[in-house]
């Protein structure tokens, strides 16, 4: 992957596009891939990391070189993720890894054809494309864990570049090819999508017989996660949130049962007679949610905390149930990612998003910061 674009300023060019838009040029008249200069280099605009603790800026950068295996991508839509948010405000130092970076992860496009089409994917063919990239080689790749990659210190969005540009280099190995299923409603599957799938499989297991599986934050993933568990269990699903319009959306989406943070203990006594839950997904992950989560489940049980709003909770004997398996789930790999697509293909699965022009990605951002978008924010690279 190609880093350090920042430090290239095509000849000729003299402003960046937050300069222009300080000028009050309309953006739909930038292009967004043209001939930069006398040296005729092929640049694009992205909306990248500049410098740490400052905000994202939108910059000419060049398209990106093909490495070797490297498939080119158009990109169609992006997903946010509140990681984004994270890396905007974080300071030198928080993360191992250097800007500036194009953002966005959550990546969906169509396949530019270069001079060896791979396989099956021919020029046009939709795709979306799994986190990265991942190496293939280490023992967590080859054993079907790539969402472990030991090699892996940095990735697409988060230290390399993203998608929030025209055009991105990804592995073939990375790209998951779509058939009916829009590119727009595909880019929030690689990540959201993948992390509570992952997150389900992980528990699916201790679903036995009349199982019950809580989910704590039903939002963007947490709504994911209820329509999974109803696709690959039998289990007896209960959502739990502090707002009453995303708990009226889970009963629409699969929730057998909604119940308001502030009523969750009583409530979850009331629906297991006191025996406690089988499984808990905590999509929040502060400290309540976590206590809640170990104080609901059962012996046997299990809890996987995927928020990471940075709460702690305390285990030991005597403060966890016997047998009881408490984890923190990873992303999902690009296997899971494939299984996702597929559900999503099928119609079994309910993608609710909010769509924002490249131009509005910062008003999307900040949408996405003040928890105000209904399920997922995607951009539409126009
Ligand atoms: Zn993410
Ligand atoms: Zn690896």
């Amino acid at each position: 992957m190609a880093l350090g674009y920042d430090s290239y300023r095509p000849p000729g060019a003299t402003s960046s596009h937050s300069e222009r838009a300080a000028l009050d040029v309309p953006f739909a008249l930038w292009d967004a891939c043209g001939e930069a200069g006398s040296m005729g280099v092929e640049t694009m605009t992205a909306f990248r990391m500049v410098e740490w603790g400052r905000a994202p800026e939108f910059v000419e950068v060049p398209i990106p070189e093909l490495a070797a295996g490297e498939v080119l991508v158009e990109v169609v839509a992006v997903g946010l993720c509140h990681t984004d948010v994270h890396l905007m405000h974080a300071s030198v130092g928080d993360y191992g890894f250097p800007v500036p970076f194009t953002l966005g992860h959550e990546i969906a496009g169509r396949v530019v054809e270069r001079e060896s089409p791979w396989g099956e994917l021919t020029e046009g063919h939709a795709v979306v494309v799994a986190a990265g990239p991942r190496c293939g080689i280490c023992l967590a790749c080859l054993r079907g864990q790539d969402n472990l990659c030991a090699g892996r210190t940095s990735g697409r969005g988060w230290g390399r570049d993203g998608g929030l540009a025209r055009f991105v280099a990804v592995s073939r190995r990375e790209l998951v090819p779509l058939d009916s299923l829009d590119p727009v409603l595909a880019a929030p599957l690689s990540d959201a999508g993948v992390t509570a799938f992952h997150a389900v499989c992980q528990i699916a297991p201790k679903l036995r017989g009349a199982a019950t599986a809580v989910v704590i934050g039903v939002g963007g993933l947490g709504s994911l996660a209820v329509q999974f568990l109803r696709q690959l269990t039998g289990a007896r699903v209960v959502a739990i949130d502090a707002q009453s319009h995303r708990l009226a959306a889970a009963r629409e989406l699969g929730a057998d049962h909604a119940l308001l943070a502030s009523d969750a203990t009583h409530g979850l006594d009331e629906l297991t007679r006191g025996l406690g839950v089988d499984v808990v997904l905590d999509f929040v992950g502060t400290s309540d949610t976590m206590d809640l989560a170990i104080r609901s489940v059962r012996s046997g049980g299990a809890v996987g905390i995927v928020g990471a709003a940075g709460g702690t909770v305390s285990i030991g004997w005597g403060r966890l149930p016997n047998d009881c398996d408490v984890f923190i789930p990873m992303g999902g790999t690009t296997a899971d990612l494939h299984d996702v697509v597929a559900l999503v293909e099928a119609g079994r699965i309910t993608i609710d998003i909010e769509r924002f022009a490249f131009a509005d990605v910062v008003a999307a951002y900040a949408g996405v910061q003040a928890g105000e978008i209904h399920g997922r924010a995607v951009v539409e690279i126009d």
